[in-house]
């Protein structure tokens, strides 16, 4: 049983590679596992694409629970870890997630095929002065965050502008959870909440690493918001995902987070949205053919849209229905993003302490001209 186990495995993860999945399904039924596979988002039963046998045994979690690590006896909690596998269609990472169901244990295979290259910013698919906007911005330093749905390649986008600016000679730090693949080029710290290092501490460490470019996997509470937004102010680029619908709605998720208006509208520079749109096979024009096994489709490719530092302003001044005070911090601001130096650390002692923008930091500020107002609108 073993070896059928194994060889279903092999079998199943090797087509899914072949059809390009993202994920297998593997779903406890009566005595057997039902498997799905996710193709260019939709969701398909492995027979209606494929000859994997149409009874795949339990054992099959077994095995994939035993190729990623994963305790065998443990049956009641979810698990969750990897193991790169040869396929006679190359070498994939698989992630593999279990959680217990009232039926049995489910598992989810997300594969990543390890010759995919990471893209660069050029080609994500951006517009031309889309692109121009990013590529400015990301020099200038600040905060630039990126949302849209799970799965739309928002890490993707991510890791190409972490990949340039690290090419330009940047120090990069990034806090993941977990580190989907390594980059030799950047310092890449992995979350591990049992030892209390949440996206929030990495990040309060990681400011004293002296960095160029900091990357958070996802902003998803107020601690680790203060300390981006505190990165961003301070001249780092500062790079995140936020869960939101819309890009305007980026900006309203950070101040209902509880950021300072007027440090949010300092801070934030860039809110890159992306979704994905189908391209339709041209064969079948979406009807589905032998060509696109019945999908109707043979991908899909990024659509982005763009929220700039002045549109920025526009929505956190809508949302508290007046305007912001200081105008002029604007200004100061982007001269300050264009010299790194002026760290908190710059012999203020500030440097060993934690949270938000000191009063040392402000005096630092005040001295410089800049006059960040930390009282928020009027
Ligand atoms: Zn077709």
């Amino acid at each position: 049983m073993v070896t059928m186990a194994s060889e279903a495995v092999d079998e199943i993860i090797a087509v899914a590679v072949w059809l390009r999945a993202s994920d297998i399904h593997f779903d406890p039924v009566a005595d057997h596992l039902a498997i799905r596979f996710r193709i260019h988002g939709k969701l398909i039963d492995a027979d209606a694409v494929s000859h994997v046998a149409r009874i795949i045994p339990r054992q099959v979690v077994g095995r994939l629970k035993v190729l990623a690590r994963l305790s065998l006896t443990e049956r009641r909690r979810p698990q969750d870890g990897q193991v790169r596998l040869e396929t006679p269609h190359g070498a994939v990472d698989v992630r593999v997630a279990t959680m217990p169901t009232v039926r049995g244990e489910r598992v989810v295979a997300r594969l990543l095929p390890a010759d995919t290259e990471w893209r660069t910013v050029a080609s994500l698919g951006l517009e031309p002065a889309q692109l121009h906007e990013l590529r400015k911005t990301a020099a200038m330093g600040g905060m630039i965050l990126i949302a849209g749905r799970v799965g739309v390649g928002k890490s993707t986008t991510l890791h190409a502008i972490l990949a340039e600016r690290s090419q330009a000679g940047d120090s990069v730090l990034t806090i993941e959870d977990p580190v989907e693949r390594k980059i030799d080029a950047y310092s890449q710290v992995e979350v591990d909440e049992r030892v209390g290092l949440t996206f929030a501490e990495g990040l309060r460490n990681a400011l004293r690493q002296d960095p160029d470019v900091l990357m958070v996997g996802e902003i998803r509470d107020e601690a680790t918001a203060q300390i981006a937004v505190r990165a961003g102010l301070i001249g780092h680029l500062m790079l995140s995902t936020i869960h939101a619908d819309n890009a305007e709605q980026v900006v309203l998720r950070l101040l209902e987070l509880g950021i300072d208006a007027s440090l949010l509208a300092s801070a934030l520079r860039l809110v890159i949205w992306q979704t994905l749109t189908p391209i339709l096979c041209e064969h079948c024009h979406g009807h589905g053919c032998g060509d696109c096994i019945g999908l109707g489709l043979v991908g899909r490719r990024a659509i982005f849209s763009l929220l700039r530092a002045d549109q920025i302003v526009e929505v956190v001044d809508a949302k508290h229905g007046n305007k912001l005070r200081n105008r002029s911090l604007r200004t100061a601001q982007s001269q300050w993003h264009g010299d790194r130096r002026l760290s908190v650390y710059s012999g203020s002692g500030a440097a060993e302490r934690e949270g938000d923008i000191t009063v040392a930091e402000q005096a630092e500020m005040d001295r410089d001209g800049y006059g960040v107002s930390l009282g928020g609108s009027e």
